[in-house]
């Protein structure tokens, strides 16, 4: 049995909608296809009547300021925001994140909407966004709406879209101001080419020689990319000295659900990771609030 029957190639976001809407059978987007074309030929994922190909839209390719906002088209390569400047101007941590994903073929093609749309608890960019705050822009046939990126999450491998219903058409993030800065760091397998052992990133705000603001982000540490708010709550107002570190470590370890996974890691690998990547993430955004 094919594991698709048609392929239809959209040309804006309400043709794909369309397209979707009046498939015979199961129907899905398609942007880079790294994880869906796999689950479909590896059967994780059962066949389809129709794939609609959202590389083609103009606006789901777009990396352009916008009012006060960086918008990414959700079908950009990754390998692009990872080499762009205006992404880095205001988005290091994206940077980073997209410029490790897999190796050079995988980032050509895999976008930044598939990444969040498969909704991975330790997908690379979904940190990253997480930790940005970022705003996502879903189209359904009955409009469009803004979502804040932690509310399109369900659990591991399911998103809060609509199968086949909805499109994330792309990616606000708020705009780096002076004094702020961030990062994305990850701890890999050695041989390791998909997802991380343990990913971690981190959003300051500082003013003076306190950090005036934080916002923090790591995978896998629950079923969906986990905002680490009592950390968060830790950090603020606080200079960054060795007992505020050491309060974070205990904050984080306290609220992170870290679990074994077969093929990766111990939670207690992770758990012992976790306290060296915050140290890490934390001196490195200090420093840049300084550049
Ligand atoms: C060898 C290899 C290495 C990898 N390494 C990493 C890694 O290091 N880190 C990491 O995070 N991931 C990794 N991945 C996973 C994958 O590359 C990423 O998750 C990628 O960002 C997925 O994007 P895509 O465009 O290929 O998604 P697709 O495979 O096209 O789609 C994935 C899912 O999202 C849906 N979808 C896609 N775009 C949209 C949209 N705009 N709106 C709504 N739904 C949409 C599809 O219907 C499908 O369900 C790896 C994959 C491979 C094969």
């Amino acid at each position: 049995m094919p594991i698709w029957k048609n392929y239809y190639l959209a040309r804006s976001v309400e043709d794909a909608l369309l397209a979707l809407a009046s498939a015979q059978g199961p129907a899905l987007p398609i942007a880079g296809g790294t994880d869906l074309l796999l689950d479909l030929q590896q059967g994780r994922h059962a066949p389809v009547d129709t794939l609609v190909d959202l590389n083609a839209i103009p606006e789901m390719n777009f990396i352009e300021l916008r009012a006060d906002a960086l918008y990414i088209g959700a079908a950009a390569p990754l390998r692009l925001l990872a080499e762009l400047a205006l992404v880095n101007e205001h988005a290091q941590a994206l940077v980073e994140a997209c410029g490790q994903v897999g190796g050079p073929q995988v980032r050509n093609s895999a976008t930044l909407g598939g990444n969040v749309a498969h909704a991975l608890p330790a997908a690379d960019g979904s940190i990253a966004l997480a930790a940005l705050d970022a705003q996502a822009e879903v189209a359904a046939s009955t409009g469009r709406r803004r979502v804040p990126i932690g509310e399109l999450y369900r659990g591991p491998g399911r998103s809060a879209l609509v199968p086949g219903g909805e499109i994330v058409v792309g990616f606000y993030l708020p705009l780096r101001r002076r004094g702020q800065a961030s990062t994305f760091q990850r701890v890999m397998r050695p041989q390791g080419v998909a997802l991380p052992v343990l990913n971690m990133a981190l959003w300051l705000r500082r003013e003076g020689q306190v950090m005036a603001d934080a916002r923090l982000a790591v995978g896998p540490a629950g079923p969906v990319p986990f905002r680490a708010r009592k950390t968060e709550e830790v950090l603020r107002g606080q200079p960054l000295n060795a007992e505020t570190l050491a309060q974070a470590q205990t904050a984080l370890l306290a609220e992170a659900r870290f679990r074994t996974s077969p093929q990766r890691a111990t939670a207690e690998y992770r758990q012992h990771l976790a306290g060296h990547l915050l140290a890490e993430v934390l001196e490195k955004v200090w420093q840049r609030t300084e550049e």
